[in-house]
C-alpha cells in the first residue's frame, strides 16, 4: 500500500495497516512540516490506545490540558475541568515533535517512509495501481501497489487527480502566532473567547510559551500584505477577556502570524477502485471541535481495516469506510451548528450570520447535499 502524506492521517494507516502486517510505503515531501492544531481532547485517548502510541503523550514535550475555559454566548467565563472525564486530561502537543514521534514508530512497526518524495500522479490498471512520485533529487518514479491512500491534507492531490472536489461549507481561516506565556493558572487550560469577527483560542505549549490563534473568515477582512502581526495584534484588542489575560506577558510586538485555511469541508467521492482518502484529504473539521488529529489518527485506523478486508476479497470494505467518513462528518456538523448558535451576541456580524446561513462550495455556486451518500 503506498500513502501519500505523512501526517497523523498517513502515519496512523501506516501503523494499522502494520499491526495487520501488511506492507507500506509512506511518501512524505517534507522534513518538519509546520503545522497548526495542538490540542488533544481526552476523548481521544482510545484511539491512542487503539493504534498503541499513547506512550507518546508522556513526553515532556507535551503538556496536559485539564481545563477549557470558554466565553462563548455570555460574558461570563465558564470552565470545564476534565477530572470527572472517563480518559482523564487531554494534552497541548508540541506538534512538529509529535509528528516526528509518529513518523519513528511508524517505521519501528516495519513502514518504509520516503522523506523528501511527493506523489504526483496515478494510473488504475486491471488489479492494482501505479503511483507516479518525486523523489528529492527531482527524478521521476513510478510505484506500483495493490491500493493507495489519499493522506495529503486538505490538497487532497490524489483525489482530485481522481476527479474528486472539495465541498467547504465556509472560509474559516486561522491567524496563529507565538505568545511568550500565559498567566500560570492558565498553563493547563485551553482558553476560547468568541468576539464580533470569530472567536480566539489560546493554548500553553511545553517550552513556556503559548499558541494564539484567531479564527475568522478571511473575505470579511481588509488584510495588511505587509503587517499581519500588527492586524492581529489589532483584532486581539476587540476581545474582552483574552486580551487583558494576554497582557501580563505582553511582547513588543508579534514576531510572526502565519494564516492556515480551517473550513470545514469534504470531498464529493472519498475513495475510488483502487484508493482512499483519510483525514483532513477526505473531511475538514472547524477547530472549534478540536477534532481533526483525531479524526485523522482513527480514520487512519478504518482506513486500514478497510483496505486490509478489500486486499482479503471484500469489496464492499471501501463503501463501508465511507459510510462511517460520512456519518462522522455529518454528526460533526450539527454538533457544529449547535454550539455555533449559542452565540447570539453579535446578530449583525456577517460572521456569526454565515454560520447559520447555507453552505457554500469552493468549486461552484451549488449547495452540497451533505445528506447524500458520499459515493
Ligand atoms: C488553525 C488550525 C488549528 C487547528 N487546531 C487543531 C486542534 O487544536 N486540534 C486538532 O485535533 N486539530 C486541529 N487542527 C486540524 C489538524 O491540524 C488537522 O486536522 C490535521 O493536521 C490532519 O492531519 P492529516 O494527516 O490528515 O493532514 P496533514 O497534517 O495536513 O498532513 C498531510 C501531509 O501530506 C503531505 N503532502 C502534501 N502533499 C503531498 C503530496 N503531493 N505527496 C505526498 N505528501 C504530501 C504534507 O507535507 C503533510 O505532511 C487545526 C487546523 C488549523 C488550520
Amino acid at each position: 500500500v503506498v500513502i501519500a502524506g505523512g501526517g497523523p492521517a498517513g502515519a496512523a494507516t501506516a501503523i494499522a495497516l502494520r499491526q495487520r502486517g501488511i506492507p507500506c510505503l509512506v511518501l512524505e515531501p517534507a522534513a518538519l512540516p509546520v503545522k497548526a492544531g495542538e490540542t488533544i481532547p481526552p476523548n481521544a485517548l482510545p484511539v491512542f490506545q487503539q493504534l498503541g502510541i499513547g506512550h507518546l503523550l508522556q513526553s515532556p514535550q507535551h503538556i496536559p490540558c485539564t481545563t477549557n475555559t470558554v466565553i462563548w454566548g455570555h460574558e461570563q467565563p465558564v470552565s470545564r475541568h476534565f477530572f470527572a472525564e472517563p480518559n482523564g486530561n487531554g494534552w497541548h502537543i508540541n506538534r512538529a515533535y509529535f509528528e516526528q514521534q509518529l513518523q519513528q514508530y511508524a517505521i519501528e512497526k516495519g513502514t518504509q517512509w520516503h522523506t523528501g518524495w511527493s506523489f504526483t500522479g496515478m494510473e488504475e490498471k486491471d488489479d492494482h495501481v501505479l503511483i507516479h512520485c518525486i523523489s528529492p533529487e527531482g527524478q521521476n518514479n513510478v510505484l506500483p501497489a495493490c491500493f493507495a491512500v489519499d493522506a495529503s491534507g486538505r490538497k487532497a492531490s490524489m483525489a482530485r487527480k481522481a476527479g474528486s472536489k472539495r465541498e467547504s461549507l465556509d472560509r474559516l481561516t486561522g491567524y496563529y502566532a507565538l505568545w511568550p506565556a500565559l498567566p500560570e493558572a492558565l498553563v493547563n487550560t485551553t482558553f476560547i473567547e468568541a468576539s464580533e469577527q470569530g472567536w480566539w483560542y489560546a493554548a500553553s505549549l511545553a517550552n513556556e510559551q503559548a499558541v494564539i490563534n484567531f479564527m475568522t473568515d478571511a473575505d470579511l477582512h481588509q488584510l495588511p500584505d505587509n503587517s499581519l502581526p500588527d492586524w492581529l495584534y489589532e483584532q486581539l484588542q476587540h476581545t474582552s477577556h483574552l486580551k487583558a489575560m494576554l497582557q501580563a506577558n505582553h511582547p513588543q510586538q508579534l514576531q510572526q502570524v502565519i494564516a492556515r485555511p480551517a473550513s470545514t469541508s469534504c470531498l464529493t467521492q472519498p475513495a475510488g477502485a483502487y484508493w482512499l482518502a483519510v483525514g483532513d484529504a477526505a473531511c475538514t473539521y472547524d477547530p472549534l471541535t478540536s477534532y481533526g488529529i483525531t479524526a485523522a489518527l482513527g480514520g487512519g485506523i478504518y482506513a486500514a481495516l478497510a483496505i486490509s478486508d478489500y486486499l482479503h476479497g471484500n469489496t464492499s470494505a471501501p463503501d463501508a469506510y465511507c459510510y462511517v467518513q460520512q456519518t462522522t462528518f455529518n454528526n460533526c456538523l450539527a454538533m457544529l451548528q449547535h454550539q455555533y448558535a449559542l452565540e447570539q451576541r453579535w446578530p449583525d456580524s456577517l460572521f456569526w450570520q454565515r454560520r447559520t446561513a447555507k453552505a457554500v462550495t469552493e468549486d461552484s455556486s451549488a449547495t452540497p447535499d451533505f445528506t447524500k451518500p458520499l459515493r
